[in-house]
């Protein structure tokens, strides 16, 4: 592990602070100094990274993730793909989160039992190049919900995309398996969603049955998340303390009042790119403007927008990432989310930035020591070409990544040979 000095950086903190011109040393896998100004610390012993002025920011975190869907255009052809071909793509795709600058991700449900845990492993082991993982269990649904993919006539459990159970005796074995393999999170679908012909506002777990799951995982301190875009799961999230809320388009008054009197305990999760994407831009894949408004989309796209708009001004905590991964959104674009919370939910730069950074140190559950550039904080860092908080786009564009850090050690290291002329690397 390199002992680093950047220099010349203008240091963005995740804090919500203005950048400001500093030097920042990671010493191991912490940042072991942060300083305002030039030529503040020794650079003996150490590489030093002239960053012409570069930005240094945290990395960001994906609190939505899916590893194992795999670009195609609906749920049961992200299941039919055979487990080993599935374990590469997880892979494939965990490597090009980290290059992409998301140096953390909260696993929000896998396709198959183990994919997230073993890919999780992987990456703690060294033997895989990605982000810190969260593992999640499969989409945990009753028969007839959604992520239930299997037909009257072939009634085979391997086609469902999720893990379809009835009563709460069958959801304590399925929350039980999921924790016996190693689950971070479970993962429970509370509402609808119109793509899979179910309609977003309807709600068909019981409360017995979520209050069985929640029991089962917090008697082994896991955590639970939810597909809750309904009013009413949206509620049952909150009564049952499922702590990551993923969706949450149709919150009325009551449920934001409920959200807002534990903001402490929930993260919501909107993945607001899927609305975006689902509703404008899945055309070519047979889903055009007007079919996604008939579908309801359109009217979702809006509700969200003045639902999560309202989360904001409450200061219940939003992150961003979602979805990515199906057909019309791909993985590795996910980024975009941070523009989409500038420009469809009233967020300044900053906050969207804050969002990615810090309170996604917040929803790894490390909120002392992930998600800022500070002293004795884990060194998972960005160096970027630009200004993400005049231009927060620049963060889709890989080629302005000159450098991503995870746990002290260059995924992407700063290419001095290309040229570029901004970077400079002296081996003190
Ligand atoms: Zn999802």
């Amino acid at each position: 592990m390199a002992n680093v000095l950047f220099t010349n950086v203008r240091v963005l903190d995740g804090t919500g602070e203005q950048p400001f011109l500093g030097e920042v040393q990671v010493q191991g896998n912490r940042i072991a100094r942060v300083a305002r100004g030039s030529r503040a610390m020794h650079g003996s012993g150490l590489t030093v990274i002239d960053g012409a002025g570069a930005t240094l920011m945290p990395g960001m975190c994906e609190a939505h993730t899916h590893f194992s869907w795999n670009d195609q255009p609906s749920l049961g052809s992200i299941q039919k793909m055979p487990v080993e071909e599935h374990v590469l793509w997880c892979r494939h795709i965990a490597e090009r989160y980290l290059r992409r600058g998301f140096t953390s991700c909260v696993g929000a449900a896998t396709a198959k039992p183990r994919l997230d845990v073993v890919i999780r492993n992987a990456i703690e082991q060294g033997l895989i190049p990605g982000p810190r993982y969260l593992a999640a269990s499969q989409e945990i649904t009753v028969a007839g919900g959604l992520a239930d993919e299997t037909l009257p006539h072939l009634p085979f459990e391997e086609l469902n995309f999720g893990a379809v159970i009835s009563g709460p005796e069958e959801m304590r074995k399925c929350v039980r398996m999921f924790l016996k393999y190693g689950v971070d999170t479970i993962k429970l679908n509370l509402s609808g969603e119109y793509i899979t012909g179910l309609p977003a506002e309807f709600t068909p777990m019981t409360d017995a049955e979520v209050a069985t799951a929640v029991a089962e995982a917090k008697l082994r301190n896991k955590r639970v998340s939810a597909h809750a875009r309904s009013c009413e799961s949206i509620k049952q999230c909150v009564r049952h303390g499922i702590e990551i809320i993923y969706h949450a388009s149709y919150a009325d008054e009551e449920a934001l009042d409920m959200l807002e009197a534990r903001k402490d305990r929930h993260f919501v999760a909107p993945g607001i790119a899927w609305l975006i994407h689902t509703s404008h831009h899945a055309g070519e894949y047979g889903i055009t403007p007007e079919i996604a408004k008939g579908m309801g989309y359109h009217r979702e796209l809006e509700m969200a927008c003045e639902t999560l708009q309202k989360m904001r001004r409450r200061g219940i905590r939003i992150l961003p990432g979602g979805d990515y991964g199906f057909a019309w959104i791909k993985h590795g674009t996910n980024a975009k989310d941070l523009e989409y919370f500038v420009k469809y939910l009233g967020f300044t730069p900053m906050q969207a930035l804050i969002s990615a950074t810090k309170l996604g140190g917040e929803i790894m559950m490390r909120p002392n020591d992930l998600g800022c550039v500070k002293e004795g904080y884990l060194a998972d860092l960005l160096l970027v070409d630009g200004d993400p908080v005049a231009n927060i786009s620049v963060l889709q564009d890989e080629k302005r990544l000159l450098a991503v850090m995870k746990d002290g050690e260059f995924h992407v290291a700063p290419d001095v040979q290309a040229g570029r002329g901004r970077l400079a690397v002296n081996a003190a």
